[in-house]
């Protein structure tokens, strides 16, 4: 099982130690054929307006639109949420439209620009879990299949979508890994659905 992380532009190098530290292969993906090599995929934090043009300069955005919309879980933080969203709240800029949030960028406010929050996350036990936030975005509004997983400040901040998990804090920078346990068992779990599935006649 292999886990690729976008390495267009943002914080790669952080993504790819939490997944070593877990044991967790891991690989940069800058080409459509490192995409192919991975079973699931990370978009990290960074700047959300350019990596949307690098990703259609790249020829990246069909190819990781068809995956997901295939089945191969993908995990956007911060940034990466922006780019997986279906819209961005106030601004006419493109996203991936991979999970049925509209984000709002920036949304927590300039003396809040960044903190470190001690966030409730059910899903993954009772200790809440150390959230780092950095010119983060909030979910504006979301579709009925998205599943609330935290919110701060009465805004939606972890949600998910079948194989789509989108988080606007930056799992990658604090010790914890709960975030990337969770995300590695919806990757095997993909898999495990992939096996069981009919096989043509
Ligand atoms: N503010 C950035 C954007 O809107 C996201 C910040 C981040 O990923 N830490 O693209």
């Amino acid at each position: 099982m292999t886990i690729g992380v976008l390495a267009l532009q943002g914080d790669v190098v952080e993504h790819l130690a939490a997944l070593a530290d877990i044991g967790a292969a891991a690989i940069p993906v800058k080409t459509f054929a490192d995409l192919e090599k991975v079973d699931g995929l990370i978009i990290p934090g960074g700047e959300s307006t350019t990596v949307m043009k690098l990703l259609d300069r790249f020829g990246l955005a069909e190819p990781i639109r068809g995956r997901v919309r295939a089945g191969m879980p993908l995990w956007g933080t911060c940034m990466g949420m922006i780019v997986a969203a279906h819209g961005v709240a106030g601004l006419d800029q493109p996203a991936l439209d991979l999970i049925d949030i509209v984000v709002r960028r920036n949304a927590f406010g300039r003396q809040n620009e960044s903190a470190e929050v001690e966030l409730p996350i059910p899903v993954l036990g009772p200790e809440p879990f150390p959230a780092i936030f950095i010119r983060a975005p909030w979910i504006e509004s979301m579709g009925p299949g998205v599943q609330l997983l935290a919110e701060r400040d009465g805004h939606g901040v972890m949600v998910r979508q079948d194989n789509v998990l989108a988080t606007s804090f930056h799992p990658e920078l604090t010790p914890d890994r709960r975030v990337h346990d969770y995300f590695l068992q919806m990757v095997a779990d993909a898999r495990e659905s992939v096996g069981k599935a009919p096989t043509a006649a």
